[in-house]
């Protein structure tokens, strides 16, 4: 390879890293972590793969919730293992096995934003502008202590989930075919 090429490659894949880099920092921010001194740092390479993932939908994921909620900005994504102890224990309920600690989930919030019937109401027209992103929805919360809107995805490195949305209703036709053969 010629050395232009080389130096070329090598301020792309620079210029890359400082992005990938600015993005991490972001969706790793937490303000109960920076208050406890908490490492949120992503547990295991894959949920750093699944963030970078999701930084690639999040300007479709925000366009989409946008067309619902003008100056929607996303709030927290990122949680480590020990951050979901930490926010428990400083009374936020968090679940268990949320997709916030495989880097699949993300929170998003609007100025001026409050619990109630709107929270419920845009909720359906968000869900079906995100159906057509690209990116597998696998469910849309409308939360409404600390309010937000809360999206989880399916795992695009197909490691939490052996099937998608697509697949599982491939499958469905399938049984049901099945079933048509064996009355
Ligand atoms: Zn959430």
């Amino acid at each position: 390879m010629d050395p232009v090429t080389l130096a070329t490659l090598g301020g792309i894949a620079y210029a890359n890293h400082r992005i990938n880099a600015a993005v991490i920092k972001r969706f790793t921010y937490s303000r109960t972590a920076v208050a406890t001194g908490t490492d949120n740092t992503p547990d295991t390479p894959e949920d750093l793969q699944r963030l970078l993932w999701l930084a690639s939908m999040e300007p479709k994921i925000l366009a989409a919730v946008r067309t619902v909620h003008p100056g929607a900005f996303t709030s927290n994504v990122y949680r480590s293992d020990l951050l979901n102890i930490v926010l428990r224990q400083h009374g936020y309920a968090t679940a268990k096995h949320s997709r916030h600690l495989y880097g699949l989930g993300l929170d998003v919030a609007w100025k001026g934003i409050s619990a109630g019937p709107t929270l419920d109401a845009g909720l359906r027209a968000v869900r079906d502008a995100i159906a057509g992103i690209g990116a597998e929805l696998r469910d849309a919360i409308a939360e409404h202590d600390n309010p937000h809107l809360h999206f989880d995805f399916f795992d695009p490195l197909r490691l939490i989930d052996k099937r998608t949305r697509a697949t599982r209703w491939k499958q469905k036709r399938a049984d049901k075919s099945w079933h048509t053969l064996n009355w």
